[in-house]
């Protein structure tokens, strides 16, 4: 049996009309639905929603199972799902979550993608990426801010504000990267994105991620220095292999100022290595995975090599989080790490106030409910200029991908009076049908990740992943609506362990009660990370917004 047996077109129901008992359960149906639309996964037939081979299910069968189960889940009951598998039904209470969920989680000494591949080819196991697997994918807008905020970074720290008359190189426009161009653009620089799959670039050029497809490399360079003089933002695909492509630019000395990649590193056998056609990846990474992984790592370093020459030459070169740099290790390059991971260099201040993309859906699927949450939002913060600005152009310049759906970074002290807001909204019917509220797991608590979210902690403890595992308890506590647990994700199998919360905002009293506790202590875990860490910025913090820690002069 292979994955796409009974592969069929997915789509979450729209408006009122429930198929559930619950809107809990109607809320986990749609999003699971929703991760596989057409429109909004990269590879519907096979369950892949994005990141090379992150899935929202095990198989159709799974998928089947967990709808007919959910159709008849009671609002005291819980489903547990191993590695998109449902595997059990229990009676809870109406504080639980309707759905636990844990993906891909192996023992230490197992895991590594090969004992994992093993196992998912006996069908025992899946991989859940981050919002894949637990149903809070919201298409490439979702990655969008993170990324605007990493390039809005940049341009603070070395471009005086803006990234016009800047160009920046990356590879990679698949679900997560394709948000690269538009961040950049949005920022008023230049963008030049190379990726093998013409149909990636296309897809993003459709859904006005990404401005126009270069004929050629010389093309690219043209288009990009005169957009760069003209201080006109630009975005500029090229279809190409990134290991061969970087160096060739590096040899011409393209005027790059900025440096990153996006490609699918993290697994060795979703990056094409040279020398092997697009058209023959899937048959010669299935065939011998072991060379092909070899194959992929030499690329990579070929590739990591180009970006600390372009280091050397002065750019701002970071590890945009797909782990290139320790695959370019592993091949042996010894200066993969001369450069950072975007988190200790732009984003660390941020998740020290437990800030993080949070994330919302509407479930009558229509794009009204969005602007009117939008215009919540800017009544509730009417001080947050950087928030504003980013609202503004989500709502002129995003493409709804499945369900319309909207994200912005709130940090302690701010989800939870968001989702109390939505919450009075459905329930006076401002709003036409209840809203889901999660985040990515790219986030300041629930994530124990050394390459990225934990890269160089001040404290040394990187590595430790007590913190994601207690985020998930406190989620499930304090009333989410759907908790999980994942190993490997963004940056692959022994990388990290991160945990995801979805919550739903459907207008009762108990909806109320639940999403204050759950926004506001998700993020409050992001908090005592960090002063945990030892970092003064989130101390502060603690002590001006209440954070109890009882280690802490605040307690
Ligand atoms: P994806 O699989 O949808 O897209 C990857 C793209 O890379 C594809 O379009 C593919 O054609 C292209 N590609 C593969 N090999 C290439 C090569 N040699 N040269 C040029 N292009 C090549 O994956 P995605 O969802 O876009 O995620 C990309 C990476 O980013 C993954 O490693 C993912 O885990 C990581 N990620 C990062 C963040 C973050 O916050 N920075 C968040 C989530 C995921």
């Amino acid at each position: 049996m292979t994955t796409s047996d009974g592969a069929r077109p997915v789509r979450a129901a729209r408006g009122t009309q429930l198929s559930c008992k619950g809107w809990q359960q109607e809320a986990a149906l749609r999003m699971l639905m929703n991760n596989l639309d057409p429109e909004v996964a990269e590879h519907p037939d096979e369950l892949v929603v994005y990141g090379g081979t992150g899935r929202a299910a095990r198989s159709w069968a799974a998928f089947d199972a967990m709808v007919r189960t959910l159709r008849d889940l009671e609002d005291d009951e819980t489903m547990l799902v191993q590695s998109g598998k449902p595997v059990g039904v229990f009676r809870t209470n109406t504080w639980a979550p309707r759905v636990l969920i844990a993906n891909s989680n192996l023992v230490g000494d197992w895991a590594n993608w090969e004992h994992f591949r093993k196992l998912e080819a006996e069908g025992l196991i899946m991989y859940g990426q981050m919002t894949a697997g637990s149903w809070i994918y919201i298409g490439t807008q979702g990655i969008l801010q993170g990324t605007y905020e990493t390039f809005g970074a940049i341009a603070k720290k070395k471009f005086g504000g803006s990234l016009a008359g800047t160009i920046t190189l990356t590879g990679g426009v698949g679900g997560m990267g394709g948000a690269q161009p538009l961040a950049v653009t949005m920022n008023e620089g230049v963008a030049i994105c190379v990726d093998v799959d013409e149909s990636r670039i296309d897809r993003r050029i459709a859904k006005r991620y990404l401005d126009v497809k270069a004929v050629d490399l010389d093309d690219a360079i043209a288009r990009a220095v005169e957009a760069r003089d003209a201080k006109r933002a630009l975005s500029i695909g090229v279809v190409g292999n990134a290991a061969e492509v970087f160096p060739a630019l590096l040899e011409r000395e393209a005027p790059i100022d900025i440096v990153t990649d996006q490609t699918s590193a993290h697994d060795p056998l979703s990056y094409l290595p040279i020398g092997i056609d697009l058209e023959d990846m899937k048959k010669m990474s299935e065939k011998d995975p072991g060379y092909f992984t070899e194959q992929a790592r030499e690329s990579m370093a070929t590739q990591v090599a180009a970006m600390v020459g372009f280091l050397d030459r002065g750019a701002e070169v970071f590890d945009y989080g797909n782990s290139i740099r320790d695959e370019a290790r592993k091949a042996g390059y010894n200066r993969a790490f001369d450069f950072p991971g975007f988190v200790p260099a732009y984003i660390r201040p941020q998740f020290e106030e437990g800030l993080g993309p949070f994330r919302w859906a509407a479930l009558s699927g229509d794009p009204a409910d969005i602007a009117a949450t939008d215009r919540a939002i800017l009544d509730l913060f009417p001080d947050n200029e950087h928030l504003r600005r980013w609202i503004t152009m989500a709502g002129e310049r995003v493409e709804f991908e499945g369900l319309p759906a909207r994200i912005c970074w709130l940090g302690y002290g701010e989800r939870h009076r968001a989702g109390l807001r939505f919450n009075e909204m459905v329930a006076s019917g401002e709003l036409s049908a209840p809203i889901v509220i999660g985040r990515d797991h790219l986030d300041s608590g629930s994530v124990a990740s050394p390459y990225r979210e934990t890269e160089a902690m001040l404290d040394g403890s990187d590595a430790i992943a007590d913190w994601p595992l207690l985020n998930a308890l406190l989620n499930t506590a304090s009333g989410a609506s759907w908790v999980s647990i994942h190993h490997g994700g963004g940056v692959g199998m022994g990388r990290s362990i991160h945990a995801g919360q979805v919550t739903v905002a459907d207008g009762t009293a108990l909806a109320a009660e639940k999403l204050e506790r759950v926004l506001t202590n998700d993020p409050g875990t992001g908090v005592i990370r960090h002063v945990d860490a030892g970092y003064q910025h989130a101390a502060e913090v603690a002590a001006e917004r209440g954070v109890r820690i009882p280690m802490q002069e605040n307690a």
